[in-house]
């Protein structure tokens, strides 16, 4: 896609939505942190239903160790994966208390330390979190970024690393969350919203739904 596009499919995402947000509901970093975690292979709205009470018992690291692992099991039943995301949060909030001071680190080789924080997680935290213009490619964002021709690839770190140039510096603090979002409700996985779709003249995918 040539610049001019570029630009321009990212000043209709901004004026669609001049302040995206992401879905998670959290109120510091560390809860953002947990929430991250949690959201592997599970729903925002499931994360959010079982962090409301979670971080009314618990929200700090030292909290939720005092939780232990069976105790925090009991808040986070409900969602997919979760003995092993227990697992890695106990993990983590012991090394946050040890090496952290209780604090979650901005940078990525720090975050990447931590059990159940791959380089996904990182860059959500770093973005959202820490205001870095960081790229988090999840399906979504991977599905838009091939199919409008943005940033084409065959895996997520070569769609991220096209991405971080793809994008127009202005756009790149937010780009992740209108690309995550235009993904989830427009640019769908199984039939994309293309007649209402703000940017379907400049995208290059061939397969558009049609009008009628
Ligand atoms: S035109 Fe269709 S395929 Fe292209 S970005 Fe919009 S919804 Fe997705």
């Amino acid at each position: 896609m040539k610049a001019a596009a570029r630009e321009e499919l990212f000043a209709r995402l901004a004026e669609l939505n001049p302040h995206p947000k992401t879905e998670l509901v959290y109120r510091t970093p560390f809860e953002l942190l947990i929430a991250v975690i949690l959201s592997a292979q599970a729903t925002d709205v499931g994360v959010n239903k079982a962090t409301r009470k979670l971080f009314q018992a618990a929200d700090t690291p030292e909290s939720i160790l005092e939780l232990g692992e069976a105790g925090l099991k009991r808040f986070i039943n409900s969602i997919g994966l979760y003995n092993a995301k227990a697992a890695n949060i106990i993990a983590t909030c012991r090394i946050l208390v040890e090496r952290f001071d209780s604090q979650v680190p901005a940078d990525r080789e720090a975050l990447e330390s931590l059990p159940g924080v791959g380089r996904k997680t990182a860059n959500v935290v770093m973005n959202t979190a820490f205001g870095e213009p960081t790229i988090a490619v999840d399906t979504h964002i991977f599905r838009v970024a091939n199919r409008t021709g943005l940033a084409p690839g065959k895996n997520v770190r070569v769609v991220e690393d096209k991405l971080m140039k793809a994008v127009p510096g202005k756009y790149r603090l937010h780009a992740h969350h209108w690309l995550i979002l235009h993904g989830r409700y427009v640019c769908k996985a199984r039939k994309p919203d293309c007649p209402q779709c703000v940017v379907r003249d400049l995208c290059r995918y061939r397969a558009k739904t049609p009008t009628t």
